[in-house]
């Protein structure tokens, strides 16, 4: 099996009425057990099962996502957006078992206290009286991906989906971004009621799963399905201020700085995404290409990573290139049958491919290095701490962009920091308003368009979107999967970023002392929560007043100096 290539890779549909046996079965053996090996071993099996069932929803959401117009893959992808909250209402009730277990010390010594935190968040977001509504909720997520899959939009002779029009929205030439930015809110103009209405149902229906599990709003159930156990919305707020004051007028400052070098009397959206009067620096090949260029860096770094890399290539686990059909986008999973992540993304020729293969290799570097843990669980530590991982490798790697852009690394260099530190702001708009609309779940879908305007005066006061009427009314966050697919998912990659960012400046200290402490972050996996992890990587928690003081004033040095 060690060798099986992505191809190759099978998994089963789980056959319900056996898995109801097998949960059975696991119930009696762990509370006949007469000692703790006997426990032990009972949630060994337990893991194993769940590796298979996780295996299979990974690997139909992967082929869903390589080509959503094979009805096959959609076919396979409705059956896991069905049985979902079936497999979900199984595994609760094993942990409810186990949480209230007079044996809960022995196995928590044996096991960890953190998985025991995290089981108790998924028993308190789930109950079967939310099995259909949340079988409903799949479907409308479904119903969103699919509609922007399916755009094809005529751009100068070409018919492009969203992310291979991504690819002129940041062109060196103004005109052309400018038109490109034109057609892709023409399209979101176009299928703006469609948009709306997903969304206006998304919401009512989670408001209705937060009040029949007995929560005030959905917020407070969409951090406990988002597994926060160490922090809570005040926090939340606490962290988007520190954003709001010190990095928003950085950012100002940046965007000043770029319309000057652009040449320009005013930044208008389009221009936001360019940095430098020839355009972002592009790398020099395609897919294949990069990936070479990827194995000598890797190769260069540390022997742990290369081996790793080298093994996606040898197995096929890669899915880079942006085509028609396919998914936008990028992500990582595992499949853990087979003890390998899988990396997915878009890759349009666009400065942006580099980051997105860094980063999605460090996911699915971290993921690697934890395949082996005691726990399923454990494999990825929640998402805000997963997105350190895969964040930090965009910064660690900065030495070795020369392989990817020759002269021009530095610029590139220049503009990953500039873009990830506009990201920030952006960011916390994104966290901003998802609190508002859950917290009035009755507003109108044009009260939510007024919504983030108010949510980009506060963040993002530099923002001119000049004729583009769709995002001017208030429309941009219907571009983001994240905001219908996934709630209260999106700060994360802020908090993360906060991390990332302070790697970046250990690295300009020290770049070995901050690969070693990146490595150990990577294999500590998911074992504890966001700041345990954090802080023991050397970092301090973005909760924490005066985290992004040293990142803000390092920048400042690099790019104003
Ligand atoms: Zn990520």
């Amino acid at each position: 099996m060690a060798q099986t290539t992505f191809a190759e890779m099978r998994a089963d549909e789980p056959d319900m009425d056996w898995l109801r046996s097998q949960y059975g079965l696991l119930e009696q053996s762990f509370s006949t057990a007469t000692d703790s090996a006997g426990r032990a071993a009972v949630i060994d099996d337990w893991n194993e099962l769940r590796r298979g069932v996780e295996t299979w929803v990974s690997l139909s959401h992967v082929h869903f996502a390589q080509d959503t117009r094979d009805s096959e893959y959609k076919k396979e992808k409705d059956r896991v957006d069905e049985l979902g909250p079936l497999l979900n209402e199984l595994e609760v009730a094993f942990k409810r078992h186990l949480l209230a277990s007079p044996h809960r010390a022995e196995i928590e010594a044996s096991f960890g206290r953190h998985a025991f935190d995290l089981w108790q968040a998924d028993l308190e977001s789930f109950a079967p009286v939310i099995i259909e509504d949340s079988v409903a909720e799949a479907k409308l997520s479904s119903e969103y991906t699919e509609l922007k899959a399916s755009a094809k939009i005529s751009f100068r002779g070409e018919e492009l989906n969203l992310p291979g029009l991504g690819r002129y929205t940041s062109d060196g030439d103004r005109d052309t971004r400018h038109a490109a930015s034109q057609a892709q809110w023409d399209w979101f103009a176009a299928n703006g009621e469609a948009l709306d209405r997903i969304y206006d149902e998304m919401v009512k229906l989670r408001a209705t799963m937060a009040k029949k599990l007995g929560y005030e709003d959905f917020v407070e159930l969409g951090y406990k399905r988002m597994q926060r156990v160490d922090y809570d919305r005040a926090d939340v707020k606490r962290f988007r201020d520190q954003v709001r004051h010190e990095v928003v007028p950085l950012v100002a400052r940046i965007k000043e700085r770029q319309a000057q070098t652009l040449g320009l009397d005013k930044l208008m959206s389009w221009d936001e995404g360019t940095y430098l009067p020839g355009g972002n620096p592009r790398p020099r090949g395609e897919e294949a290409w990069m990936t070479d260029q990827a194995k000598t860096m890797f190769s260069r770094m540390n022997p742990d990573i290369a081996s790793f890399f080298n093994m996606m290539v040898n197995r096929g686990l890669l899915d880079l290139t942006a085509r028609e059909g396919k998914a936008g986008g990028g992500f990582c999973t595992s499949l853990p049958t087979y003890d390998v992540p899988f990396i997915f993304a878009n890759f349009n020729g666009t400065d942006h491919d580099v980051n997105v293969f860094t980063h999605e290799a460090g996911h699915a570097f971290q993921s690697w290095c934890s395949r082996d843990a005691e726990l399923v669980d454990y494999v990825w530590p929640t998402y805000e701490a997963a997105e350190v991982h895969s964040m930090s490798l965009e910064f660690l790697t900065w030495p070795h962009m020369e392989l990817f852009f020759e002269e021009e690394a530095e610029a590139f260099r220049r503009v990953h920091l500039a873009s990830s530190l506009s990201f920030l702001p952006y960011g916390v708009a994104v966290d901003h308003f998802q609190h508002l609309v859950y917290e009035q779940p009755d507003l109108s879908p044009a009260d939510r368009h007024d919504l983030w305007r108010e949510m980009e005066r506060i963040y993002l006061p530099w923002r001119d979107y000049g004729d583009l009427e769709r995002p001017a009314m208030g429309g941009l966050w219907q571009r983001q999967s994240h905001i219908y697919g996934m709630p209260f998912y999106y700060i994360d990659y802020t908090l993360a970023l906060t991390c990332a960012l302070q790697f970046w400046v250990m690295s300009r200290r020290d770049m070995p002392d901050a690969f070693q402490h990146y490595l150990a972050l990577c294999k500590r996996g998911g074992r504890a929560p966001f700041q345990d992890l954090v802080r023991s990587a050397g970092l301090r928690s973005p909760f924490e007043a005066g985290c992004l003081t040293d990142v803000v004033g390092e920048a400042e040095r690099l790019i104003f100096a």
